[in-house]
């Protein structure tokens, strides 16, 4: 199938997030609308951010918005320019606990995918940090390499999605994105330059173990992420129509609420088990889903988890935050690309 490419407008590329809740971010910027790499497990395409705009997004010659998610990219090359102009005049700044002011590139595509997103990443970083902005990175593309000059900053933390080291189960399910080898080599070389890096390890397939997280998390620890955030797979929306129609036949096995509960809380165990064992527990931040709330004996287990602030440590970068208009402030306050909070929080849109 050929890829629908294209730009877009947008009137402000600055959303004030819920992502605090997963301890990332205050702030995100979307420099896209679809995504290259088309992950099977992505659920972008099921929350509003995609739902909202089907009409739109086939107008812009998108068949199905949702099942052709990685056949379709419109890149919003006006941000920056847009950005500065906001941020000339914004005078105050969201800054919770947990989300700690932070502007995340980006929660739904991805910023680094090709040269087109990767242009207009680069000039958005550079005006967020001449207004002295906190940014966190998220990617599965390996072009942020090129931008080691800018991204080596105490206000910067880059981080990839690295599930685990298989390049062969990659292939299955995200079949457009570089394979985990190659993010790994661009890790060394982000760590090499002095950047600071986290980790997203996730979403981690069923087939993993107490053995094979061990592994994983000693690898990563070679590294030295401030944060490794982990979940599994979540079946959202059509995430397990693509899986299945991409031949992940495991998919089969955790779309059932019960098998999925089983397996997060079997992995989440063994995962704790795994950085106890290597001595990075502390590191280890977990994404719980509240759809788990009718299978764990206690839900402040779950509880216990949102909203926590992540064990970085942005208080060593320099921001002089302007004043914070939300300082700890409820969630119930806050909307993020344009959806309620609970649309937010139910689609935990986060592409990882
Ligand atoms: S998970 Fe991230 S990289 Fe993969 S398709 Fe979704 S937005 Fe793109």
């Amino acid at each position: 199938m050929s890829k629908t490419q294209g730009t877009e407008k947008i009137v402000n590329p600055l959303q004030e997030s819920a992502l605090n809740k997963k301890g990332l971010c205050d702030y995100v910027i979307n420099v896209a609308s679809g995504c290259l790499h088309g992950c099977t497990f992505c659920y972008v395409p099921s929350t509003p951010a995609i739902r909202t705009r089907q009409i739109s997004l086939r107008n812009q010659g998108v068949r199905d918005p949702q099942m052709d998610w990685g056949e379709y990219l419109f890149v919003r090359e006006e941000i920056p320019e847009k950005l500065e102009q906001i941020l000339s005049r914004k005078k105050s700044w969201r800054n919770t606990r947990a989300g700690k002011g932070v502007t995340l590139l980006c929660s739904g595509t991805d910023p680094y995918q090709n040269h087109k997103t990767a242009k207009v990443t680069r000039k958005t970083v550079e005006v967020l940090l001449n207004h002295n902005k906190r940014v966190r990175i998220l990617t599965r593309g390996l072009l942020w390499v090129k931008d080691i000059d800018i991204l080596q900053n105490p206000n910067v933390t880059v981080g990839m999605s690295l599930p685990n080291l298989s390049d062969e189960q990659s292939h299955k399910i995200e079949p457009q994105a570089p394979p985990p080898s190659e993010r790994y080599k661009a890790l060394v070389k982000g760590y090499k330059a002095g950047c600071r890096l986290y980790i997203a390890a996730a979403p981690t397939p069923p087939n993993m173990e107490f053995e094979d997280f061990k592994i994983h998390l000693g690898k990563l620890m070679e590294l030295e992420p401030e944060v490794i955030f982990w979940e599994p797979i979540n079946a959202r929306g059509t995430n397990g129509k693509r899986m299945l129609a991409a031949g992940v036949e495991f998919i089969g096995s955790v779309m059932n609420k019960k098998t999925w509960a089983e397996y997060f809380l079997r992995q989440w165990e063994a995962i704790e088990k795994a950085a106890e064992h290597i001595d990075c527990k502390e590191r280890l931040h977990i994404w719980p889903d509240r759809g788990l709330k009718e299978y764990v004996e206690d839900v402040r287990l779950l509880e216990s988890w949102w909203y926590r602030p992540t064990v970085e440590k942005w208080e060593a970068a320099s921001p002089t935050l302007m004043s914070s208009d939300s300082l700890n402030s409820s969630p119930e306050t806050s909307s993020v690309i344009g959806s309620t909070l609970d649309q937010q929080i139910s689609s935990e849109v986060v592409k990882v």
